[in-house]
């Protein structure tokens, strides 16, 4: 695999990839490498959170075998295969008629995702709630509200340059989190999303989506602050992982760490158009 070390080095990302590609080569854990971006300048941010964000790098596992051992449907590649060759009427028949997982018997209906089908900005949240189920679209209740002041904090807006997905396409049951199960049932159709949108950059919200893109089980806190990546294709899309919007809404505070993690997607959007491997 051969990075586009140009770019990498501009952002001063170069030393841990370099590291992370020679860990691969011999199928262990990097050390973990810390590096220093500063946060732009023109993103006006107060000067208690001007703070030099660490980044390091972790393996690209997106497309690791699951975590945990799984029903035959599962883990079944035609079913896999058929999903990878939907365009997007296709993938919304699917994701309509899909009873992969238990999730199917209490849905009102199935949220595949809204926005822009080309958008550069892809983010992932867990699952539909009960406003989600109802109308049909992700993040319109309350987390919603949060998540459109987020965006439009780094001047984004939904239905513009953003796409929003969740992990899950169907309501868990009283909004619990999803299980490792339901997470795989739905992977074939998240991982196509990802690669009809192509995004530029994908925001993790909250844990559930971090462990499906990353196959980290490290604690948000470890996992927020750095560029981690999904590898769709030949390339490496950077992943910034950040709090969910429903957690900032019981955890007021972490909202200031948020914003840094905002920072961190918008400094890597400007910076890097996308992590090239060839
Ligand atoms: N929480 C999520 O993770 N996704 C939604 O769509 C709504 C709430």
């Amino acid at each position: 695999m051969r990075l586009d070390e140009d770019y990498l080095r501009e952002l001063e990302l170069w030393p841990m990839f370099a590291l992370q590609q020679r860990a691969m080569a011999r199928h262990e854990e990097p050390a973990l490498v810390v590096q220093e971006v500063p946060i732009l300048a023109e993103l006006q941010v107060s000067s208690s959170m001007t703070a030099p964000i660490p980044v390091t790098k972790r393996p690209v596992l997106a497309n690791a075998a699951p975590v945990a051992a799984v029903a035959t449907i599962l883990t079944d590649p035609e079913r896999a295969a058929r999903i990878a060759a939907l365009d997007w009427a296709g993938l919304e028949a699917e994701a309509a008629s899909c009873a992969a997982c238990s999730l199917c018997k209490q849905r009102k209906q199935a949220v595949l995702g809204v926005g822009a089908k080309n958008a550069p900005w892809l983010l992932i949240g867990e699952g539909p709630g009960a406003d989600e189920d109802q109308q049909g679209e992700p993040f319109v209740g309350p987390a919603g509200k949060l998540l459109d002041a987020m965006l439009t904090a780094i001047e984004l807006k939904r239905g513009r340059e953003v796409y929003i997905a969740n992990v899950v396409k169907c309501r868990p049951p009283g909004n619990r989190t999803p299980t490792a199960e339901e997470a795989q049932a739905c992977a074939p159709l998240l991982d196509r999303q990802i690669e009809l949108i192509q995004p530029k950059l994908i925001l993790a919200l909250g844990k559930t989506a971090v462990v499906r893109l990353t196959q980290s089980e490290a604690s948000m806190a470890s996992l927020r602050g750095q560029l981690h990546s999904y590898t769709l294709q030949s390339r490496l899309i950077p992943v910034v992982a950040t709090y969910h919007p429903a957690y900032l809404l019981r955890n007021p505070p972490d909202k200031v760490k948020a914003w840094e993690d905002l920072l961190l997607a918008k400094k890597t959007m400007s910076t890097l158009p996308h992590l090239s491997a060839a």
